[in-house]
């Protein structure tokens, strides 16, 4: 099964790849956790990354669809995978159905003012990309893989309204795109993340 996630910065998509990777075994391929291993490493692609991802902005297509493209010539892709935070362009959305075929398009869908709680509470790992909240760590500070839990850069309260405000523009359109397509599923992200994956799993299901 060769699936998208789709949803505002914050949306759950990361959390919901997590329950869904381990459902369908298949792999998570996340464009920014791609990127941020790339700063970590200071590779080539990692500076040029950093310097969108600092301001809120999208990195270039071309760089990011380099980067799928290669991940999805992974023998382990081959059994079906799962896209997280790709597409985020209506070019990229182009490039990509060059490249492969997609089953479906979950869409997560979440008011806007529930957004810049969730991101500025969120805590990730960096060696997993296990993503967590401050309401629910309960005052611990690492991930279940035993790795330290860190704030992100990038979710700040400055950041996060550009980030909304470049989803609105750059990435709402798919929404459309997938829907004329007929790939689209909905889903409402304003609910228990175990209530959220419930109703992705029914409705793939259909
Ligand atoms: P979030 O989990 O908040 O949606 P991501 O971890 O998916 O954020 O992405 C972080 C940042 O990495 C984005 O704000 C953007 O700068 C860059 N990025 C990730 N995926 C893409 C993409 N498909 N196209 C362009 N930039 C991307
Ligand atoms: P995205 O990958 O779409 O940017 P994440 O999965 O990283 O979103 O979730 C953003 C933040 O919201 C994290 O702190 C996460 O723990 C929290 N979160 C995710 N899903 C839910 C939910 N259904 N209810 C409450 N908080 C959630
Ligand atoms: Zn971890």
């Amino acid at each position: 099964m060769n699936i998208i996630l789709l949803g505002a910065p914050g949306a759950g998509k990361g959390t919901q790849a997590a329950y869904l990777v381990n459902k369908f075994a298949i792999p998570h391929i996340s464009t920014g956790d791609i990127f941020r291993s790339n700063i970590k490493q200071r590779t080539e692609i990692g500076l040029i990354a950093k310097s969108y991802i600092d301001k809120g902005q999208l990195c270039p297509d071309d760089v990011t669809v380099k980067i799928v493209e290669l991940r999805l010539a992974n023998e382990d892709c081959k059994k079906g995978f799962l896209l997280d935070g790709f597409p985020r362009t209506v070019p990229q959305a182009e490039a990509l159905s060059k490249i492969t075929d997609i089953d479906y398009v979950i869409d997560i869908e979440i008011p806007f003012e529930r957004l810049l709680h969730r991101l500025t509470g969120r805590r990730v790992c960096a060696k997993c990309g296990a993503s967590y909240h401050v309401d629910f760590l309960n005052g611990k500070t690492t991930c279940d893989c035993g790795e330290e839990l860190i704030h992100r850069d990038d979710d700040t309260e400055e950041t996060v309204s550009k980030r909304i405000n470049v989803y609105t523009q750059q990435t709402q359109p798919l929404i459309d795109y997938y829907r004329e397509r007929g790939k689209l599923i909905s889903v409402n992200g304003d609910q228990a993340v175990e209530a959220v994956f419930e109703e992705i799993v029914q409705k793939l299901g259909k």
